[in-house]
């Protein structure tokens, strides 16, 4: 925790001190960020750190894997449909992000069977993406790695299917006021793919 406080203060001595007027215009008129970002929890995958993104440039949303859930307005706690919900129609962002990672646990664990009766809430989570597990290891004709591999980029796609599922987000991709975006970030090499 202490590096923490550490690296809190080295914000506010540098880069606070150096972008006060952009944190205080922004808390004068509030946020207005064109694109929003799905990312995952993984610590290595932070979207301001990739997109050298300024404060109000993007308004992001992480979770396990990067999956976006099928649309089901129901009582359940839908908190990335409810981020996207705010993004999509009281920011009205004109572009969504999917970014996916190499080496993803959340995908290593679906793709390895490894989710067990244990985990209360990654495996109900995870299975988000079992058809893109499936498609992988066709794809892959059974070998483990291949289809990890492959999944990582295929439940990319299940997200972007899903977020079609939204009718205010279809609506606003059939009028060209929105766009969706597959992107993928190797960790190892830093580079950037478009799926
Ligand atoms: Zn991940």
């Amino acid at each position: 925790m202490e590096s923490l406080m550490r690296g809190y203060q080295r914000f506010m001595e540098r880069y606070w001190t150096e972008n006060r007027d952009v944190f205080q215009a922004l808390a004068a008129k509030g946020q207005a960020p064109r694109a929003m970002v799905i990312a995952c929890c993984d610590s290595r995958v932070s979207p301001e750190v990739i997109f050298d993104a300024e404060p109000g440039e993007i308004f992001v949303v992480r979770n396990v894997a990067n999956l976006v859930p099928p649309y089901a307005p129901d009582s359940d706690n839908h908190g990335t449909s409810a981020a996207l919900e705010f993004a999509v129609r009281k920011l009205q962002v004109s572009h969504i992000i999917v970014m996916g990672h190499s080496l993803c646990g959340g995908i290593r664990a679906l793709v390895e069977d490894n989710l067990t009766d244990d985990d209360d809430f990654i495996g109900p989570w995870m299975k988000i993406a079992t058809v893109a597990r499936e498609r992988s290891f066709v794809a892959a004709h059974g070998v483990v790695e291949t289809a990890r591999q492959l999944c990582e980029h295929e439940s990319i796609r299940v997200s972007l299917a899903n977020l079609l599922t939204f009718p205010w987000i279809r609506n606003r991709v059939e009028h060209g006021d929105l766009q969706l975006h597959g992107w993928f970030f190797n960790i190892d090499s830093g580079t950037l793919d478009l799926i």
